[in-house]
This record gives C-alpha cells, sequence and structure tokens, in this order.
C-alpha cells in the first residue's frame, strides 16, 4: 500500500497518502518508550485518529521522513544520540510544511525561544501534556488554514489563537488542581470516618469472633446450631473485612510494610487469578528479571492485583487477554506529572486489558469512592479508590490510559528501594512455631476498657493453659504487676482512657525491664506513623483477630528474646 519514494522539495502535502486529512501519521522522535505510551494514550483519550511511528535516532528519522510521510512531528528537546534542534533543522529542510511540535522536560526560557525561532511549531511541556491534543488539533487545524488563506488574514488569526492557547493553558491547570484538591478532600473525610467506624467496630466484631469460634468449636458434628455459628462467624469475617477496606481508602490501613519483589507478589497471585478469572480469559505476563526490590505490605499489593483484576474481568465479559507487567524505570517528568510524585526510581506494575474500555467521563470518577458503573449488587465503587489509597499511602501514584472498545491499562508507581534489603528480609522472618492443640503455660496480663474483651481474652488463654490476670487500665494493670512478678507478657489495647497502651508499655518496661508486650487495636493510630507504618519493633495484633493468631502470636512472643 505504500507509496513509492517521491523526489523532495515537492509541495509538502503532495506526498501526503489519501486519509492523511482523517489521520494523522505522526513521527515520533522519543527514547523512553514509556513517555512515547503515555503521548499516544494522550492523543488517543483526546479524539485524535493516528498512526504513529517512534523512533530514536538521527538516521531513523532521516529515514522516516522519506518513507513514512509524517503529518505532525513530535520531537523531544534532548536524547541520548540526538537532539531535538537538529532534527528540526533537518525536517525544516526536508519537510516545511510539517508541523513539529517539542514535547519535552523542561529547558529554560532562552531554548524555548531558540526552537520557536527555529521554526518549531509549538513547545509543550511534558509537565502540561494536557496542552498536547489542543497544540495538535491546533497546528493541524493553522497547517490547513494555510493552505488556504491569505498571509494578512492570517496573521490576525495567528493573534486571536495565541490569546486561545493562553487562556487554555490556564483553565486546564485550573481544573487540574482543583480535581486534585477534591480527591484529597474526599479521602481525608473517609480516612476519618474509617477510624472512627474502625475503632469501636472492630471492639464488636472481636468479641463475636473470639466467641463464635469457641462455640463452633464446643459443639457437637451434627449439632443443629452448627450451621447458624457458621453464618455468624461468616458474617463477623465480612465485616471485618469492611472496615479493612474503609481504611486502606482512607490511606489508614495499619500495614506492615517490608521490601519486597513485586514479581514474587504477581507470581503468587498468578494461580488465583486463573481460577477467578476463567478460561475466556487468557493471562500473560512480563516480568522484568532485573526488577527493583520496594518496601511495602505484600498484602496491600495483593489486594492492589486482585482490584485492577477483577475490574478487567467485569470488563471483558466475552474473554480477552489480561497482561500484568512489572518494570522498573527512572522516571522523567513526564510521567511523574502525571502522577503527581517526585523524580526518582520507580517500580511500575502494569495492568491491562482487552476489554471495553472507558470514556473520558467515567475515567474522569473512577477514583471516588462508590463510583460504579455496574448494575446493582455487582459493583460497590471501592475498588479503585482503594488501589489509589494504597498506592498514595506507599508514595506511590497511578495512571490510567483506556481507550473505548480496545481496552485499559492501570499503572501503579510504586519508589523503588535502593537500601540493603537483604538484612531486613531476613529479620522479618517469623519464627516457626507449632500451636497445635497442644497446652502451653506462661502467666499473661490483659488490659483493655472493654470489659468484654479482657473476659473473652482470658477465658481464651486460660483454656490453652497460660495463667491469666485481667486489668481494665492502666493503673490498675501496674498495680497488678507490682503484686504479680511471675507475669511475663502484657496484651494491652492502644486506645484507653486514662493511659494508653504505649505509655503503659513503658511504665511497665521501667518496673519490669525483661516484660514482653503485645498491642492489640482495631485502630492503632497512636502506635503507628503519619504513614500509617508500624514501627518494627512492635509486636502487633490487629482486631478482630481469631483465637489461633492470638495463640500463635503469645507463643512467639514468650519464645522470643527480649
Ligand atoms: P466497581 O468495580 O465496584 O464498579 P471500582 O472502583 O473497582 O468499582 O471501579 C469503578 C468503575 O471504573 C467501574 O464501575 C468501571 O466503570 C470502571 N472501570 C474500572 N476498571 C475498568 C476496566 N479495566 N475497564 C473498564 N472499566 C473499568
Ligand atoms: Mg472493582
Amino acid at each position: 500500500m505504500m507509496k513509492p519514494v517521491r523526489i523532495l522539495h515537492l509541495e509538502d502535502h503532495a506526498n501526503e497518502p489519501e486519509s492523511a486529512a482523517q489521520e494523522l501519521r505522526i513521527l515520533m522522535l522519543e527514547d523512553v518508550e514509556e513517555d512515547a505510551e503515555l503521548i499516544e494514550c494522550e492523543l488517543q483519550k483526546g479524539g485524535i485518529r493516528f498512526v504513529a511511528k517512534h523512533i530514536r535516532t538521527e538516521k531513523a528519522f532521516r529515514e522516516e521522513l522519506d518513507q513514512f510521510y509524517p503529518t505532525l512531528i513530535l520531537a523531544d528537546f534532548s536524547l541520548p544520540s540526538f537532539d531535538g534542534l537538529s532534527a528540526l533543522a533537518i525536517a525544516k529542510e526536508k519537510r516545511p510544511q510539517t508541523p513539529f511540535i517539542f514535547v519535552s522536560g523542561a529547558i529554560g526560557e532562552e531554548s524555548a525561544i531558540e526552537t520557536l525561532k527555529n521554526g518549531a511549531t509549538d513547545y509543550v511541556l511534558k509537565q502540561r501534556l494536557s496542552r498536547l491534543v489542543p497544540s495538535v488539533k491546533r497546528a493541524v487545524h493553522e497547517k490547513e488554514e494555510r493552505t488556504q488563506r491569505l498571509k494578512g488574514q492570517e496573521e490576525i488569526l495567528r493573534l486571536n489563537v495565541d490569546l486561545e492557547r493562553r487562556v487554555a493553558q490556564r483553565t486546564d491547570e485550573l481544573e487540574h488542581s482543583q480535581a486534585a484538591l477534591r480527591q484529597a478532600h474526599k479521602l481525608q473525610a473517609i480516612g476519618q470516618l474509617a477510624g472512627g467506624v474502625a475503632h469501636d467496630f472492630n471492639n464488636l466484631l472481636q468479641t463475636i469472633i473470639s466467641v463464635g469460634d469457641v462455640v463452633e468449636k464446643d459443639l457437637s458434628p451434627d449439632d443443629p446450631h452448627r450451621e447458624d455459628i457458621g453464618d455468624i462467624l461468616q458474617m463477623a469475617r465480612r465485616g471485618a473485612l469492611l472496615t479493612k477496606q474503609l481504611l486502606a481508602m482512607g490511606g489508614r490501613q495499619t500495614i506492615q510494610p517490608r521490601p519486597l519483589n513485586l514479581n514474587d507478589i504477581v507470581s503468587e497471585t498468578e494461580n488465583l487469578l486463573r481460577r477467578i478469572l476463567g478460561e475466556d480469559i487468557t493471562i500473560l505476563s512480563e516480568l522484568a528479571p532485573d526488577l527493583a526490590f520496594i518496601h511495602a505490605d505484600p498484602t496491600q499489593m495483593h489486594q492492589v492485583i486482585m482490584n485492577l483484576a477483577l475490574n478487567a474481568r467485569d470488563a471483558m465479559p466475552k474473554g480477552g487477554t489480561l497482561i500484568l507487567k512489572t518494570s522498573s524505570t527512572p522516571l522523567d517528568e513526564l510521567f511523574l506529572s502525571k502522577a503527581d510524585l517526585p523524580m526518582g526510581l520507580y517500580v511500575i506494575l502494569s495492568i491491562s486489558d482487552t476489554g471495553t474500555g472507558m470514556t473520558k467521563e467515567v475515567q474522569e470518577r473512577i477514583f471516588e469512592p462508590f463510583f460504579t458503573t455496574k448494575e446493582q449488587g455487582k459493583g460497590t465503587g471501592l475498588g479503585l479508590a482503594t488501589v489509589y489509597g494504597i498506592a498514595k499511602q506507599n508514595n506511590g501514584g497511578i495512571i490510567v490510559c483506556s481507550h473505548l472498545a480496545l481496552g485499559t491499562t492501570f499503572k501503579v508507581l510504586f519508589p523503588a528501594l535502593v537500601n540493603d534489603f537483604n538484612k531486613a528480609s531476613k529479620k522479618d522472618q517469623p519464627m516457626k512455631i507449632s500451636t497445635e492443640e497442644t497446652q502451653s503455660t506462661g502467666t499473661i496480663l490483659v488490659v483493655d476498657d472493654e470489659a468484654m474483651i479482657v473476659k473473652h481474652l482470658i477465658r481464651r488463654l486460660t483454656k490453652k493453659g497460660y495463667t491469666v490476670f485481667g486489668a481494665s487500665d492502666g493503673a490498675d494493670a501496674l498495680k497488678l504487676l507490682n503484686a504479680n512478678p511471675a507475669i511475663q507478657l502484657l496484651i494491652s489495647d492502644v486506645v484507653m482512657p486514662g493511659m494508653n497502651g504505649r505509655q503503659l508499655q513503658e511504665k511497665a518496661h521501667k518496673l519490669r525491664p525483661d516484660l514482653k508486650a503485645i498491642f492489640m487495636s482495631g485502630y492503632p493510630e497512636e502506635l503507628i506513623s503519619e504513614q500509617g507504618v508500624m514501627p518494627h519493633e512492635i509486636t502487633f495484633l490487629e482486631k478482630p483477630f481469631e483465637t489461633s493468631a492470638l495463640y500463635k502470636m503469645v507463643a512467639e512472643t514468650l519464645t522470643s528474646r527480649a
């Protein structure tokens, strides 16, 4: 189909294939693959029809000017082996009528003016990529105008266009910052709500689960109430998941991050995904072999993959392909401005589907909590809000690129870890302790302002063989500690009236330096740092917990060295 190469210096548009009027042929000079993808994504989103050829070298640039017949040139300013200004000079010589737009990081005002003086059509900053589509449309429009209008008219037009351009730019910037602010406010409100709910709610669930657990075990196998108790437990566990989801969305989930390789998490999840997504969906993964580590909570990373994969499944009701990709790249401004992140090395998890894609209107709202396009009962609208919350909590970001009828790609970015992670990961290995139905010994003090919790913890632990004391506040607890030198372990709530768990532990430690401690809470805000991160030295049980988890942690803590 390609026409033979013609001699240069003919009327520029005589070289163009017939379809050029509707479909742009874009020659893209860009050395960073991720950037080229994003630029194409932005053009697609703006409704521009095009085919693009992506090149990096001078040789390729010269060749494609003759062979690809671009109707538009997009060029980065500096490349490893070539530079934008030389490209501009070549283009001006070979194809003087073809619009040439620089798409580049900041280069300073003087260089920018220089490009325009040398005949560039426009200069779009990668940090302001939303200007690209208006700029391209204008360039194409202006080129059409040029061929039709007289020179004098063109001058007036240019002034108008310039004005429009400036207004459009301001509006863009304003909209961008307003949207970001709205999202931040919403998350803050959810965080507060979630925190309040989680604290009280998890206390209730703790009792339900802990009592239900015991009753279930005590019932004979054919007891008619067995099923009922099972239902109660199942619902309580669902409730616990809901509070977790709510906390994650507000970026307040308690997390225990450790150095990890996202490839491991993806591989672990793949089997489960195959089962959940069914046979009509093919799963492909492209994992970067030398992927940098990140500092994150593995459970949260599973959650990110699951939420995105389930959305992908819903978008492919007739089947399709799900692609899981990982990569680590030092990202430049283009990418980072899209995700609102500082410069640095990032690990990217990219999840693509060949599904329905989304309209621009839907794309603008997907991260809103409770926004869903699914029928009632099918969607909660919490999936992406959760992913967003997790990305933010881990100092990361998220970028979406979607094209109607073609599919969607989500890219989640996490800062890469540069420390020595080997040491840390060894330290994190949990001790293996059997928690079978064996009896144990030891003396424990349980402190919680919720009497119900103290009561049931005493029962559970006593049943296991421990000697257990209970207190409802810090002052009582200290008295008991004084009177009973046999106490080896303190299990304490965090948020309590009067003395909180942390203060109690400090005082107790002065009294008894060898005393071990476990904190438990449904919303341990006072234990966690600003980013919601649990300090390493703290042993923590998240309410609501299962009795087996309690036994395991108590056994591990008692046998650990102080
Ligand atoms: P839910 O899945 O419960 O609707 P989410 O927050 O996970 O909530 O997603 C919000 C909306 O974003 C979905 O209802 C859907 O319209 C859109 N969406 C998310 N992921 C995709 C995807 N991969 N393809 C198409 N649309 C998607
Ligand atoms: Mg979802």
